[in-house]
């Protein structure tokens, strides 16, 4: 069941960068859909046109299901964690600015935290984790308001390989049990077929899909 159809899409910038031309594109319900391509192709400003952070200059975004702001979650390669919160803090931070206190959001921060492997780790500073525990904070945080739909821009991209093989294995433990559909901005093909149930494959020039890849990967459990 589609989610939402880019139609024609282009973006050309104020400085006459044109980083997409004519993506049509579909985003099914519990897709895992990466987009791969090389550096500049367009994949990031895909992403931020779908989480509204900028318009597109020609063609549509059809928003097949009713999808506030509040179900969308965005994971950027560099983890944007208050270097002043502790980890609870970090992840708790979106259920607070929607008015939930501490005591309130205690259970699904702590799930969350379960499923990302950092029990244990609530108190401890950003500035005391590693690069993939950082990470691992990011995506609970952006989980923890169980959006409908999980942006990712080249999450992984700055971590060793070690580190992003047990994260690509994690998140995808995640997807098959909660449900949500994601959008994984890469240029790694190993990532997007080990993570995708579907790929669009992008053209550097100009930007824009040119094939689509179904794979199989293992079904959402029920
Ligand atoms: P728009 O044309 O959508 O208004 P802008 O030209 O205002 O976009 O750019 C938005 C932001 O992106 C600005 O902060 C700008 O500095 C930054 N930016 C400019 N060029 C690039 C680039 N090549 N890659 C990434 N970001 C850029
Ligand atoms: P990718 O994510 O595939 O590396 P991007 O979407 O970041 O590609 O960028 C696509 C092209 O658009 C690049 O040439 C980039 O420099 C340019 N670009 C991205 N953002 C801006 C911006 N805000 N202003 C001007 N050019 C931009």
């Amino acid at each position: 069941e589609p989610l939402l159809i880019l139609r024609n899409v282009g973006k050309t910038f104020s400085n006459g960068v044109t980083a997409l031309a004519d993506v049509d594109l579909t985003i099914r319900q519990g897709d895992f859909l990466s987009l791969l391509g090389p550096s500049g192709c367009g994949k990031s400003t895909v992403l931020r046109l779908i989480a509204g952070l900028t318009t597109p200059t020609s063609g549509t975004l059809d928003w097949r299901k009713a999808l506030g702001e509040d179900c969308v979650g965005f994971v950027f390669q560099e983890p944007t964690l208050l270097p002043w919160a502790d980890v609870f803090d970090n992840v708790w931070l979106p259920l607070r600015l929607r008015g939930r206190s501490r005591a309130e959001a205690a259970s699904a921060v702590g799930t969350l935290l379960e499923r990302v492997r950092l029990t244990g780790f609530e108190k401890a500073m950003p500035r005391e984790l590693s690069g993939g525990m950082k990470m691992r904070v990011s995506i609970a945080r952006a989980l923890v308001t169980k959006p409908r739909l999980l942006l990712m821009d080249e999450p992984f991209a700055a971590l060793d390989e070690i580190t992003r093989f047990r994260l690509n294995d994690d998140l995808l433990d995640l997807w098959q049990e909660q449900h949500f559909t994601v959008v994984f901005v890469t240029h790694s093909v190993f990532e997007s077929v080990f993570l995708s149930s579907r790929i669009a494959v992008m053209a550097a020039r100009p930007g824009r899909v040119f094939d689509e890849i179904a794979v199989e990967t293992p079904q959402p459990r029920s």
